[in-house]
């Protein structure tokens, strides 16, 4: 009963990724994998790690509480991030639903297409929905939180790595205004404008 007290305690809004890591946070990320969601093929490049910057975003699209829907309209971004602005795949490295679940994207280790000017430098993490007026729901956030929290424990970012909103680094609307007001309470959280920002977005 403690133990499940300790894990609730860890996903207040003020998490420390610290506290989480003591349960292991990968561990308790339900992901997705490419061929479950039947991801297209893609050809990345690799990225060095580890990386100094996490961005959040939300995917400004339809929302999904279910693995059916999910995987649908994962499957439809990659084909519109592919095909329609060329992308090579799906830009982020990794999308959260609303069923709690990740869907894995470029992965670890491939640079993105998600961040103007720190796609080389970061891993994104993209929430399914518009989060200009509503919140995400509590499993996507808890799954938010615990992939951050993964990605320090498999040292994908470094020991000092900082957390951001996409708006933290260019000019746009990204994660939703009521969204961004939530992760700039984030442990880690660092605001912007970043010192590589850039504006306009192209
Ligand atoms: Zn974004």
């Amino acid at each position: 009963m403690l133990f499940q007290y300790f894990i609730l305690f860890c996903f207040c809004s003020t998490f420390a990724v610290e506290q989480i890591l003591a349960s292991s946070a990968c561990e308790s990320i339900h992901f997705v994998s490419r061929k479950e969601w039947g991801a297209l093929p893609s050809n990345l490049t690799e990225m060095k790690l580890p990386v100094h910057h996490v961005f959040i975003h939300h995917t400004a699209e339809e929302e999904c509480f279910n693995m059916s829907d999910c995987k649908r309209l994962v499957k439809e971004m990659q084909v519109f991030h592919n095909v329609t602005r060329h992308f090579g795949d799906i830009g982020y490295n990794f999308i959260i639903g609303g069923d709690g679940n990740v869907y894995v994207g470029r992965g670890w280790d491939k640079n993105g297409r998600h961040t103007s000017g720190m796609n080389e430098r970061s891993v994104a993490f993209s929430l399914m929905g518009n989060f200009m007026k509503h919140l995400p729901g509590e499993k996507m956030l808890n799954a938010t939180k615990n992939l951050i929290a993964c990605a320090f424990e498999k040292k994908i970012v470094a020991d000092d790595f900082q957390v951001h909103g996409h708006r933290d680094q260019v000019c746009t609307d990204c994660p939703g205004d009521l969204f961004y007001n939530l992760i700039r309470k984030w442990d880690r959280y660092v605001a912007g404008p970043l010192p590589t920002y850039t504006c306009p977005y192209p």
